[in-house]
């Protein structure tokens, strides 16, 4: 690796010894970038790669509320605005009692190359709290989003910064946030939020990319390597927004989904996941998804053991979709995978592979479609939410849709074209970091030393 490489990894490491997820995405970047660095000894006189480590800014606050039983309870806050040289900052807002300012900064780092890739004006943010809103009634999220984006609302704005959904803030959230934003500003700005409820200013098939652009970039990658999901076993973690819509267009490519999950266990249908019914536990009743095995009894139920590897990652299967959390795919469960003959890995989530599994992957030829670039439709679509927006009317879902394809297929020739230019072969995780590297490269070097 070039030495200016490894003196700002360890750089990074002393001023930010206790932020393991956040260093972790630093280094899986700055390890795959050398061959870009040593084509522009520029980068290291104007300081390029110290300046992307650092966030432009970081907003940390109180976010105090009152639940239904009259108790005051306090939260913290995130929103990390971290490169804003493509565009606006944009990404997520993750709601899990995990959430500190590692986990903010390590997503936010991420949301930086994979906006670039998208080919769209926007920068990298992301943002959050510790809040769990698992167990809360309506009324406690509706005051915790309030009293979030009472805050929230002095730092974001339409061509500032737009937040969205992530793990625990779906369409009921986002509606909180926006009607609050609304009641104080004024106005009625509907691209300071996307992921918004298609009776105000909502995208046709926002809820849908995430899933479904996975889907196109693993169809992609499939059919670069002369294979394709028909009749494929696939297996997917989570029985989330992600990990739902994928399941829906691995299926409608004739794959078989036999295995979803949440962080208590797994279900193991091997006729096929009814995903009607996994919509209805989730999507409606907000339950576990064991829920699953007691309505079909054929199925199984694996429970995660504390302290083991997730039990998904045992079963047999062709594909695997990570679409739960960060390191969810630990070197012994690569292991498993590789054993039982996985031939794909499509990862849904953000940071869902360790790097000692994302090296074992490769190592055994695995197509792994990494995060950067195989989860990206979503922000895409939000993207494309905020174009609507702009110009005041709504595009098909069909047409969405075809956009979101699209862009995929665009995200997947761009990783294409860079692992032929360096030479790497099927190793995609290098090609997408390399890719989006770029792009946010040359627009720092153009806007100076800021
Ligand atoms: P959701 O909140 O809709 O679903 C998250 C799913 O993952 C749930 O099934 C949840 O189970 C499970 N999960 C969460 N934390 C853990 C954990 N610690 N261990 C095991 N399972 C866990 O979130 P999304 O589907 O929106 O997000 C999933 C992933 O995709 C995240 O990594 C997110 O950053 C990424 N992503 C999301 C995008 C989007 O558009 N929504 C865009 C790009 C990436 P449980 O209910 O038990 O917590």
């Amino acid at each position: 690796m070039e030495a200016y490489l490894e003196k700002v990894i360890n750089d990074t490491r002393a001023k930010n010894a206790h932020e393991k997820e956040f260093l972790q995405a630093v280094e899986e970047v700055l390890t795959t970038i050398a061959p870009a660095v040593k084509r522009h000894p520029e980068y290291k006189e104007m300081a390029l790669l110290e300046r992307l480590v650092e966030p432009e800014r970081i907003i940390m606050f109180r976010v105090p509320w009152i639940d239904d039983k009259g108790q005051i309870q306090v939260n913290k806050g995130y929103r990390v605005q971290y490169n804003g040289a493509l565009g606006p900052y944009k990404g997520g807002l993750r709601f899990h009692p995990s959430v500190n300012l590692s986990i903010i900064k390590f997503l936010g780092f991420e949301q930086i190359f994979k906006n670039a890739l998208t080919g769209l004006p926007i920068g990298g943010g992301k943002g959050g709290s510790d809040f769990d809103p698992k167990g809360k009634s309506d009324n406690e999220i509706m005051k915790f989003c309030q009293s979030f984006m009472l805050e929230l609302q002095r730092h974001i704005g339409h061509n500032l910064d737009v937040p969205a959904g992530d793990i625990g803030v779906g369409g009921r959230e986002i509606g909180y946030m926006f009607g609050q934003y609304r009641r104080i500003r004024n106005q009625y700005e509907a691209g300071v939020l996307t992921g918004k409820g298609l009776d105000y200013w909502g995208s046709l098939a926002r809820k849908e990319a995430t899933g479904y652009g996975l889907i196109y970039f693993m169809r992609e990658m499939l059919k670069a390597n002369n294979l394709d999901m028909k009749d494929k076993t696939v297996i997917i973690s989570g029985s989330g927004n992600v990990a739902i819509y994928a399941c829906e267009k691995a299926y409608q490519y004739g794959a078989k989904v036999v295995a979803m999950s949440d962080s208590n266990g797994c279900i193991y249908d091997e006729n096929g996941i009814d995903l009607a019914l996994i919509k209805e536990i989730k999507e409606i009743k907000r339950g576990r998804i064991k829920e699953y095995a007691d309505v079909k009894t054929n199925a199984k139920y694996y429970e995660n053991k504390e302290g083991m590897e997730p039990a998904i990652w045992s079963i047999k299967a062709d594909i695997a979709l990570p679409c739960a959390t960060q390191n969810d795919i630990n070197l012994n469960s690569a292991k498993k995978l590789v054993e039982n003959g996985v031939i794909a890995i499509g990862e849904g989530a953000n940071m869902p592979t360790t790097i000692e599994a994302i090296k074992y992957f490769l190592d055994n030829k695995i197509l792994l479609a990494p995060a950067k670039a195989a989860n990206a439709g979503g922000v895409a679509t939000s993207a494309l939410e905020m174009s609507q927006n702009s110009m005041r009317l709504s595009w098909t879902f069909e047409e969405v849709d075809q956009k979101l394809d699209n862009i995929m297929v665009n995200i997947f020739k761009s990783c294409e074209e860079t692992s032929k230019f360096y030479d790497l072969g099927t190793n995609y995780v290098a090609a997408a970091n390399l890719a989006g590297f770029r792009r946010v490269a040359k627009a720092m070097r153009a806007q100076g030393v800021i």
